[in-house]
Order: C-alpha cells, then sequence, then structure tokens
C-alpha cells in the first residue's frame, strides 16, 4: 500500500481566506478534485503539512459569457462540466480534450483549474519514493541528474494536460490572484522551459487560478484535438494535437497546431504561410510535414519517440481531413 504523509485539509469559503491559508501556513499546497496532487502525495513527490481545498469557493464555479464574448471557466468547473457544457459546444475542440482526460471518475472530480496547474510529467519521476531511490532520484525530485537528457542542467518533463495545448490554440489568458490581487497571464506564457515544480510556472507558487478566459473565435471556426495513447481510456496522452482552424468556404483563413506531451512547454508550431489557400490533399500534407519538422519527443514518456514523432505527422493530418469535411 502506498502511503500519503500526514496533513491537515483546510476548507475556505472564499477565494481571499484560500490566498491567505497558502501564503501563511508553512508547507501547504492547493487541492482541489485531488486527481492529480493525492497520487502524487502517495509517491512522496511533494510532503505538505496542509492542504488548501478549492472546492467551497463559489468564486471559482461556473462558466459564463462576458460583455465582450469572451469564455470565462471558473477555476473549479470540473473537466465533466466542461465536456457536457453547452456553451462550450461553440468550441468543439476543447469539451473533445476534457471528455479524453483519464476516466469517468477523474472527470467528475478533476478541474480546469487543475489541469493547467497539473505537475509536469516523466517515467522517472511518477514512481513510487523506493522505485526513485533505486535510480538515484533525478533533478526534479531529491536527485541532481536528469536521466532524460543525460546532464544536471534542467528537467525536460512533459506538460501532460490535455486541455492545454487546445486553450494555447484559443489564445486562453489565466486568471489568478494573490495576496497583491488579481493579476493575468496569457496562458502561452505560464509554462516554463524547466520542469521542476519551483520554476515550471511564471506566476508566484502561492497564485491561486481563479478562472480561464477564453477570447471569441474569428468566424468560420472548426476545432479538433487528437489524443495519442496506450489505451483509449485512463492513459495520460502520449503525445497531444490541437488544431483550431477557421475557413471562408473552402480556403483555410487561421490555423493554429499546438503540440502537447513533449516538454514542460507544450510546442507552438510555426506554420507562418499556411493559410490562404484551400485545404486540399496537397495542403495538408505540407502542414503536417511542417508539424513532423519541429516536433522532437523525449524519453520522458512511454512510447518511443520516433514513433510519437510519425504520429505527430500522421494525427495533424487526420485532423486536417476531419475539419476540411465538416
Ligand atoms: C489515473 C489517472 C489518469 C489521468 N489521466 C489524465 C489525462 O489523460 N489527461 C490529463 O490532462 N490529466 C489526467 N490525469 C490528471 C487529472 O485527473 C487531471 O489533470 C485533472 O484535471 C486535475 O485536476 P484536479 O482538480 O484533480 O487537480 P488537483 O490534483 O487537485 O491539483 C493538481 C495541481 O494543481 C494545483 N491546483 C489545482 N487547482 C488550482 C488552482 N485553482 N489554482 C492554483 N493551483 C491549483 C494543485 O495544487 C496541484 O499542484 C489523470 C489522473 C489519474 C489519477
Ligand atoms: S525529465 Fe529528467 S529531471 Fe525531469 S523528471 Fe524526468 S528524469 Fe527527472
Amino acid at each position: 500500500m502506498l502511503r500519503m504523509p500526514a496533513f491537515e485539509v483546510h476548507k475556505p469559503r472564499t477565494a481571499h481566506d484560500a490566498v491567505l491559508l497558502r501564503a501563511t501556513l508553512p508547507d501547504s499546497l492547493f487541492v482541489a478534485g485531488g486527481t492529480d496532487l493525492l497520487p502524487n502525495l502517495k509517491h512522496w513527490l511533494h510532503q505538505p503539512k496542509h492542504l488548501v481545498s478549492l472546492l467551497d469557493l463559489p468564486e471559482l464555479r461556473g462558466i459564463t459569457r462576458e460583455a465582450d464574448g469572451t469564455l470565462h471557466l471558473g477555476a473549479a468547473v470540473t473537466l465533466h462540466e466542461m465536456a457536457t457544457s453547452p456553451l462550450l459546444a461553440e468550441i468543439p475542440a476543447l469539451p473533445l480534450a476534457a471528455s479524453l482526460v483519464a476516466g469517468p471518475q477523474h472527470r467528475r472530480m478533476g478541474t480546469i483549474g487543475g489541469n493547467v496547474m497539473l505537475d509536469t510529467r516523466c517515467l522517472f519521476y511518477n514512481q513510487s519514493e523506493e522505485w526513485r531511490k533505486a535510480v538515484g532520484y533525478c533533478l526534479k525530485k531529491d536527485g541532481d541528474w536528469c536521466h532524460v537528457i543525460g546532464s544536471g542542467k534542467s528537467c525536460v518533463a512533459a506538460q501532460s494536460s490535455d486541455t492545454v495545448p487546445v486553450l494555447l490554440g484559443l489564445g486562453a489568458r489565466i486568471r489568478y490572484v494573490t495576496s497583491e490581487g488579481p493579476a493575468e497571464v496569457a496562458i502561452v506564457d505560464l509554462y516554463e522551459k524547466d520542469g521542476r515544480i519551483d520554476r515550471a510556472r511564471n506566476i508566484p507558487p502561492s497564485a491561486l487560478v481563479t478562472g480561464i478566459a477564453i477570447p471569441p473565435r474569428a468566424s468560420g471556426h472548426r476545432s479538433t484535438y487528437r489524443k495519442v495513447r496506450t489505451r483509449a481510456a485512463v492513459d495520460y496522452p502520449q503525445l497531444s494535437i490541437a488544431v483550431i482552424t477557421s475557413f471562408d468556404g473552402s480556403i483555410l483563413t487561421d490555423l493554429s497546431v499546438v503540440v502537447g506531451a513533449l516538454l514542460p512547454q507544450p510546442k507552438i508550431v510555426d506554420l507562418d504561410g499556411m493559410t490562404g489557400v484551400a485545404l486540399d490533399d496537397a495542403a495538408i500534407a505540407a502542414i503536417a510535414e511542417r508539424v513532423f519538422k519541429q516536433v522532437k519527443p523525449q524519453t520522458n514518456l512511454h512510447g518511443a519517440p520516433e514513433w510519437r514523432r510519425h504520429l505527430a505527422r500522421v494525427e495533424t493530418a487526420r485532423a486536417l481531413a476531419q475539419l476540411r469535411a465538416l
């Protein structure tokens, strides 16, 4: 049996109190659905003395449309609520990505706040204490060496959230609050190059994510999400691809491809010059080739890097063909 370290749970009723508790209690962490954090505690990846629960904060609930058309997702909205939301149906890739996270129980507990703040993942890290000790630990936790890149300089554990590539492609912004007040950061700037927990995100460690703002889409929006994993349920992505487009008739007017489950930062593929044309088979092949060339999987996750890279091309082409047919 994997035992967790002992901790005390606190249940604030306002975001302000949650931030205050997190800032003042030593060795504290936020917990929302707990579907990422609690397994990590069983592996002794963190030893908090206090958990500040986010499940009783009304300010973090609900999916709403703001006056300028922005969609706001409260951080405590569950993945199941996202997957079944009538409002989000206008952005097909997002409820689709939410519906592919883990299994049904995880999606009813797991939140979008926890999904964007998911710890980076690696074959050498998401293991029991005994397993990690046997290989001399690693740079991300208790050691000084990265077994993936063979150096002690940085951690390349993968950002593995299903919704994040989609949110990047949509130009979403993260709304958060600290003891200094509310703030926002573009999600593209949230993730850093180093996957260590204290360096992976570009907001203060004690920041409470309150919601996610998704700007209005261009007209003719079509989007989808492809997830590569060994089993068709429960597994984390071994590669994930969000394809966000706009069409004017058969002409591709806007295109964004974001690939996840690679490195601590999702990869925004440079597709300059690929729009303004009909999305015929040649255009699809050219876009898929660009993705293949720019994607370089590591040995941080299951699946040979060459195989995952090959699938980046295959899945991009499948996604584009699917969107063309709509
Ligand atoms: C078997 C299994 C399979 C899984 N498969 C997938 C998968 O395929 N794809 C995927 O994306 N995820 C997967 N997950 C992870 C998880 O279910 C989801 O990522 C979920 O969205 C996490 O949300 P949560 O509310 O449970 O987060 P928690 O576990 O509560 O928190 C996760 C992290 O985010 C922080 N946090 C949470 N909310 C906030 C907030 N509002 N502000 C600041 N910090 C916050 C916590 O402190 C913690 O560090 C899987 C988990 C399990 C156990
Ligand atoms: S990428 Fe390297 S440092 Fe990071 S978790 Fe994996 S082995 Fe550890």
